[in-house]
């Protein structure tokens, strides 16, 4: 079973304007939901305290939910509230994942659900940013841009190409013949450079040092924000990277910037590399992560470093669960 949120708002109290409002509520959310109206067992509903002419339990079963349970409350009066708003709570008897529908005035309530918005995570390596942001894109469902990828993917064709990496000319003129492509299956990015998939052979320790130096370059970085920023600028997206908050998107509608200790960052990469097949050393891969974060923090484009009115969460002790519980619930304050 699921439960299914909506809410909206009357421009009036009258009993036509509840109808109205009430049918337009659960229409919207039938067909996003792809619902026919017998799987909803029951549906509660609140009011605010400025609504008296009509139950909007009585509306829904006009606008043709006649099997299921209906209760109408009210609301306190809550100072600063929203005005004339309908609050519903569905339940329904099926296994997807809900679209919570709000519309007129209450769209303010889920900022996050009705409008455009980007989310910026930053961090260093393993500080959990792109467990924590697949997560939120999946939950929120909008699009997941891993930026590391890009950098990734220039930093393979330097190798490739056997360009100097430490020649800012060379992988200057390298980036005038980069074809960087992101795509998206089944929800997981792709990251196609010069037409071939590389979203495997971009993860290992030799591209992900590589990355950092070549990320240090104007060439490199504004090819990239530009992108990001274009896709950002299209679509609802989750970020993550270096410098998003502070720099790709400095009026994301919500910063999180993650961390954790070393020793906690350097097992992370450790297990996920030897999760992939990699012979790895712990110690090497320590030594892997503070040379990078060295570099990251210390260049003089965009570095990493988190922007002044992001969230920082510290993800040492805590489990995925508890660092999205804590990432959505700084969101919702911030609605
Ligand atoms: O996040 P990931 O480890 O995949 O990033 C690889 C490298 O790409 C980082 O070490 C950093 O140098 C660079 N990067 C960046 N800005 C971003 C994302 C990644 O400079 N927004």
């Amino acid at each position: 079973m699921v439960v299914i949120r909506g809410a909206t708002t009357i421009a009036a109290d009258t009993k036509e304007e509840i109808q109205r409002a009430v049918g337009e509520l659960l229409e919207q959310i039938v067909s996003r939901n792809s619902l026919i109206k017998g799987e909803v067992m029951s549906i509660v509903f609140s009011s605010t305290s400025d609504i008296h002419s009509y139950y909007p339990a009585k509306a829904a079963r006009e606008a043709g939910f006649s099997s299921c349970s209906l209760f109408s409350a009210q609301e306190p009066d809550i100072e600063g509230g929203l005005k004339l708003c309908i609050r519903a709570m569905l339940f329904v008897e099926k296994d997807i994942r809900p679209s919570h529908v709000y519309l007129g005035g209450a769209r303010v309530l889920r900022k996050d659900i009705a409008e455009k918005y980007n989310i910026a995570i930053d961090g260093p390596a393993g500080s959990g940013k792109s467990t924590v942001a697949k997560r939120l894109a999946k939950d929120l469902n909008i699009l997941y841009l891993d930026t590391g990828a890009m950098y990734r993917a220039c930093a393979l064709k330097a190798l490739q190409s056997g360009v100097d990496l430490e020649s800012e000319e060379q992988i200057c003129d390298l980036m005038r013949t980069l074809s960087l492509d992101i795509e998206y299956e089944g929800g997981v990015q792709k990251t196609i450079l010069d037409g071939k998939d590389v979203s495997d052979a971009i993860r290992s320790p030799e591209v992900s040092m590589a990355a950092s130096s070549v990320s240090k370059y104007a060439s490199v970085r504004m090819k990239m924000v530009e992108k990001q920023r274009e896709i950002a600028g299209r679509m609802s997206c989750v970020l993550d990277g270096r410098d998003i908050g502070t720099f790709v998107l400095p009026e994301a509608d919500f910063k999180f910037f993650l961390t954790a200790s070393p020793e906690v960052r350097a097992k992370r990469r450790f297990d996920e590399l030897v999760a992939k097949g990699l012979n790895v050393d712990f110690e090497e891969c320590k030594r892997e992560l503070t040379r990078r974060d060295v570099q990251d923090s210390t260049r003089a484009i965009a570095p990493l470093k988190r922007a002044d009115d992001a969230v920082e969460v510290d993800t040492s002790s805590l489990g995925i669960e508890e660092v999205i519980d804590l990432v959505k619930r700084k969101m919702q304050e911030k609605i």
